[in-house]
C-alpha cells in the first residue's frame, strides 16, 4: 500500500479509496475530513486521473492555499499548479471568462465589489425618488443577493406572487424594480458582482447543453469541502457540472453549517441522497485535532440541537484541561483577562503566536481586544479588517485598472473621474449617469460620442470630460498592443498622478498610502512573475485583476512573523489553533440579537458555539462580561444560554459565574486573575497563582494594563472625589465599597451617569 494511506485511519483510508460512485463523507469537527478530501486528490493523481481534469471546491482561499500546498508536497508544484483548485467563486470565474459571450458578456467583464453594488443601488434608490430610510441600501443589497443566490432573474421575482406580496407588507413594493434596474445597469457596465459569479455560471450551464457536457466529461472528479454550507446556486452548479458520471466526492458537518445568512441550506447536505440516489456515505469518528475534554463539552452542546444527523465524535488524545469559563465585569477587564492569559500560556507552553485565536461573533469586538494586545505587546493580525485591497488609495487604482480594461465599468468610471481632481464637479458627474441611465448605454458610451446626446452639459465641462476620456483611452491602447500588465499599471499610476498627487503631502497617512500605491505595483510584478513560473501565457491585467477581486481580507496580511489570529466565529471555520478563545458569550451578542427569533435561529448560533469550541487542540477558554460598551452605550449583559447547554463536567468555572450551578464549580480560575493583579493591590491576598506552581511566570509591574498611573488604590480616594475616567470622562465618587475583596467604587458621571467600577482595573485620573 502506498505510504500516503498509512497515514489515515481505516475510516478515512475506505473514503479515500472509493471511487465507484458519489460519495458524502459527513463526520463532526476535527475527524479528518478535509486530510480525506487532500489525500482523495492526491489518490487520483497516483492512479492515472490528469490533474486538470480534477476540480476541488473550498470556502475559503486560504483553504484552497493550503490544500494545494499538502498536495504540492506530496506530488510535487508542477502536478499540483494544473489542478482545479480553489474557491467556488474563482473557479467559476475561470469559467465565465472563457465563456462569456454565451450569456452576452465580453471576456473582460470586471466585478463589483460590496461597496460597488452598494453605490450603484443607492444611485439607482436616488434615480427613483424613493426614501432611502424605507428603502435602505443595505437591506435592498441583501434581498437582491437572497434572490439571485435563489436563481430567482428580476423577471421571475416580478412574477413571483408571494415575494411581491411580502415585500409590499414590508412596505417596499417597488424592490423589484430596483433590482430589475440594478441587474439591468451591472450589464451595460459589463459587471459581474459576487453574487452573478454563481447566478450566471448557473445560466450558461442550463442553457448551454455542449458547454454544460464539455465540463461533465473534462472533469473526471468534483471534490467539495464544506459542503454543508452551499447554498443553492452552487449546490446546483456542482450537480450540473457532475452530470451522470456522478464521480463527486462531497465532505461536510451538518453541525458546522453556519451560513444561512448567505442563504446555505443545511438541507443540501441532508437531501444529498436525494439527489443521488447511489450515494455512499462515509463516516468519520475520531476526532485527531482536540483534546477529549474539548471534545466532549462540545458534543454536549451540539446534542441539545435537534435538527442534526447523529453522530459518534471522540478523541483519544489527552484527556486534556476543562474548558475555563471566566466571567469580566466589563468587555475592558475581559480583553484585559485574555491578553494576560495569553502572555502567561505563551510562557509556559513556549508556543508561537500562530497557536492562539481570539475568536469573537462580531467584527466590532476586536477593537478594545487590540488595545489590550497592543499594551502587552502581543503581536496580532486581524482578519476581517480592511484589507489591502480596499484602502481607498489601492482602490483607485485599482479603478483606473478596471476601466483600462473595461471603459463601461460605471462604477470604475464615478469613483475616479474627478479623483485626483480635474475640475469635473458633482453635477457633472450627475448629468452624465443621467443621461446614461436614460439611454441604457454606459457613461463611456457617451463619453464617446458625446455630441450625440443630449447631457444639458456645458462646453467647458464637456471639454473636461474629453481630456479623461482620452487619458483613458490611451490605457486602452497599451493593454490592446499588449504592453505587459506592470508596465500598463505603471503607467496608470503616472499619468493620472495618483502618485505625485500624494507626494507634495509628507504626512505619515500620505506617505502609508504611497508605499501602498508601491506595494500594489510590485503586487503587480510579482503576480507576473509567478504566473511565468507556471507556465501560464496569459500576463495581462485581467488576470490580475480576476485575482484581486476575489481577495477576500483572510487572504491580505499574510506575514512569516508569528502573531495572534484574531478573527469572527464564521471565519474560522476550518481552521485550528493549540489555544482558542471565545470572547463576548453572551445573551443578544451570542447568540446574535437579531438571530434569536426562532429555534432554527438559535440551532445556527448554538453551531456556531461548536465550531468555535472545536477549533481548539489544547486550551480553551470562553468568556463573557457583565457590561459592555455597544452601539454608544454601556450595557448589561447576562451570560449566554449556551453555556448552560455545556456539560458542567467539562468547565472550569471562576467564583461568582452567574450561571454556576453548586455542582459545577470546580476550580475558581480567580487565582490566575490574582496573577495578573496590578502591583498596588497584589499585597492584599496571598492566593498563590496557579502558573506559577509550574513556571517561573511571575507578573512584572509592566504586565499592569494601563501603567500604574491611571490605576489606584483604595487608600488613596474617598467620596466626593472628582475623577476623570477613560471613558466615561469627569465624575464624581459617591461612594467607596470595600466590603469585598475587589473594592467597588461608584461614580456619578457628568455625561453617562451613575457607574460601578472595579478598582482593580478602573483607569482614571484624580483631577
Ligand atoms: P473541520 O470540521 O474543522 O473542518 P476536519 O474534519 O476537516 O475538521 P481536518 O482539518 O482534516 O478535520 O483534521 C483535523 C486535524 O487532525 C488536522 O490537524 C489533521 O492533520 C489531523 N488528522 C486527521 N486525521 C489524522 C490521522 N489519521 N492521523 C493523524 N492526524 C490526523
Ligand atoms: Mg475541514
Amino acid at each position: 500500500m502506498e505510504d500516503y494511506i498509512q497515514q489515515l485511519n481505516v475510516q478515512q483510508q475506505d473514503a479515500v479509496l472509493y471511487t465507484g460512485g458519489p460519495q458524502l463523507v459527513i463526520a463532526g469537527a476535527g475527524s479528518g475530513k478535509t486530510r480525506v478530501l487532500t489525500y482523495k486528490i492526491v489518490h487520483l493523481l497516483c492512479h492515472g486521473y490528469e490533474p486538470w481534469r480534477i476540480l476541488a471546491l473550498t470556502f475559503t482561499n486560504k483553504a484552497a492555499r493550503e490544500m494545494r500546498e499538502r498536495i504540492e508536497g506530496m506530488v510535487g508544484q508542477a502536478t499540483a499548479s494544473k489542478l482545479w483548485m480553489g474557491t467556488f467563486h474563482s473557479i467559476f470565474l475561470r469559467i465565465l471568462r472563457i465563456h462569456a459571450d454565451r450569456i452576452g458578456f465580453k471576456s473582460n467583464f470586471t466585478i463589483y465589489d460590496t461597496a460597488d453594488s452598494k453605490s450603484l443601488i443607492k444611485t439607482i434608490i436616488k434615480d427613483m425618488g424613493l426614501d432611502d430610510k424605507i428603502y435602505k441600501p443595505s437591506t435592498v443589497a441583501s434581498a437582491i443577493s437572497t434572490a439571485k443566490n435563489a436563481l430567482i432573474s428580476p423577471r421571475q421575482y416580478a412574477e413571483a406572487r408571494d415575494i411581491m406580496e411580502a415585500d409590499r407588507r414590508a412596505k417596499r413594493p417597488r424592490l423589484c424594480e430596483i433590482y430589475q434596474a440594478y441587474f439591468n445597469r451591472c450589464f451595460v457596465a459589463g459587471a459581474m458582482d459576487f453574487d452573478d459569479l454563481l447566478y450566471y455560471t448557473n445560466l450558461l450551464l442550463r442553457d448551454n447543453p455542449e458547454i454544460r457536457r464539455h465540463y461533465q466529461e473534462y472533469f473526471r472528479y468534483i471534490l467539495v469541502d464544506e459542503y454543508q454550507d452551499t447554498n443553492f446556486a452552487q449546490h446546483l452548479i456542482v450537480s450540473q457540472l457532475c452530470g451522470d458520471a456522478h464521480n463527486l466526492c462531497v465532505v461536510g458537518d451538518d453541525a458546522q453549517s453556519i451560513y444561512s445568512f448567505r442563504g446555505a441550506n443545511i438541507r443540501n447536505i441532508l437531501n444529498l441522497k436525494k439527489s443521488y440516489p447511489d450515494l455512499r456515505i462515509f463516516k468519520l469518528e475520531q476526532n485527531y485535532r482536540s483534546t477529549q475534554n474539548i471534545i466532549n463539552a462540545a458534543n454536549s452542546l451540539i446534542a441539545k440541537n435537534k435538527e442534526q444527523i447523529p453522530k459518534n465524535v471522540f478523541s483519544r488524545n489527552d484527556i486534556g484541561a476543562r474548558i475555563e469559563v471566566v466571567q469580566s465585569y466589563s468587555d475592558y477587564e475581559e480583553a484585559f483577562l485574555v491578553a494576560n492569559r495569553i502572555s502567561q500560556l505563551k510562557m509556559r507552553n513556549h508556543d508561537s503566536y500562530d497557536e492562539y485565536a481570539v475568536l469573537y461573533r462580531t467584527n466590532a469586538q476586536s477593537r478594545i481586544l487590540e488595545e489590550s494586545l497592543r499594551k502587552r505587546n502581543i503581536p496580532y493580525r486581524i482578519y476581517g479588517g480592511l484589507s489591502f485591497y480596499q484602502r481607498k488609495e489601492v482602490k483607485d487604482a485599482i479603478a483606473y485598472f478596471r476601466l483600462s480594461i473595461n471603459p463601461d465599468d460605471d462604477e470604475a468610471l464615478k469613483r475616479v473621474i474627478n479623483y485626483p481632481a480635474r475640475g469635473i464637479g458633482e453635477t457633472t458627474v450627475n448629468r452624465l449617469m443621467r443621461c446614461a441611465m436614460d439611454n441604457r448605454v454606459s457613461a463611456w458610451a457617451i463619453l464617446n460620442n458625446i455630441d450625440k446626446y443630449d447631457t444639458g452639459l456645458r462646453q467647458a465641462a464637456i471639454n473636461k470630460l474629453l481630456s479623461f476620456r482620452d487619458m483613458i483611452a490611451e490605457f486602452i491602447e497599451m493593454n490592446r498592443r499588449g504592453d505587459d500588465a506592470e508596465s500598463v499599471a505603471r503607467a496608470i499610476i503616472t499619468r493620472t498622478q495618483l502618485l505625485s498627487s500624494l507626494i507634495s503631502d509628507r504626512t505619515p497617512e500620505s506617505i502609508s498610502k504611497q508605499e501602498n500605491l508601491q506595494e500594489l505595483l510590485a503586487g503587480v510584478k510579482e503576480f507576473i512573475a509567478n504566473k511565468t513560473e507556471e507556465g501560464t501565457e496569459s500576463l495581462s491585467l485581467v488576470d490580475f485583476l480576476s485575482e484581486v477581486s476575489l481577495a477576500t481580507d483572510q487572504d491580505s496580511d499574510e506575514v512569516s512573523e508569528e502573531r495572534i489570529t484574531l478573527m469572527t466565529v464564521h471565519a474560522a471555520k476550518g481552521l485550528e489553533f493549540n489555544n482558542v478563545f471565545i470572547v463576548g458569550v453572551e445573551e443578544e451578542l451570542f447568540p446574535s440579537a437579531m438571530n434569536c427569533d426562532t429555534l432554527s435561529a438559535i440551532e445556527e448560533e448554538r453551531r456556531l458555539l461548536y465550531v468555535a469550541i472545536t477549533r481548539a487542540k489544547s486550551h480553551c477558554m470562553i468568556s463573557y462580561a457583565s457590561s459592555r460598551f455597544r452601539n454608544g452605550q454601556t450595557k448589561t449583559c447576562s451570560p449566554s444560554r449556551f453555556l448552560k447547554d455545556i456539560d458542567p463536567r467539562y468547565l472550569a468555572l471562576s467564583a461568582g459565574n452567574d450561571f454556576a450551578r453548586p455542582d459545577s464549580f470546580i476550580n475558581p480560575i480567580d487565582n490566575y486573575r490574582e496573577s495578573m493583579r496590578p502591583r498596588v493591590e497584589r499585597t492584599t491576598r496571598s492566593t498563590p497563582s496557579p502558573f506559577s506552581a509550574h513556571s517561573n511566570v511571575t507578573p512584572t509591574p509592566s504586565s499592569s494594563p494601563a501603567g500604574d498611573e491611571d490605576l489606584h488604590s483604595a487608600s488613596e480616594l474617598s467620596e466626593g472625589m472628582r475623577i476623570e475616567h477613560s471613558r466615561f470622562g469627569k465624575g464624581d465618587i459617591t461612594e467607596i465599597d470595600r466590603s469585598a475583596a475587589d473594592v467597588r467604587i461608584t461614580v456619578e458621571f457628568d455625561t453617562v451617569g451613575v457607574k460601578k467600577l472595579l478598582l482593580k482595573f478602573a483607569r482614571f485620573k484624580i483631577i
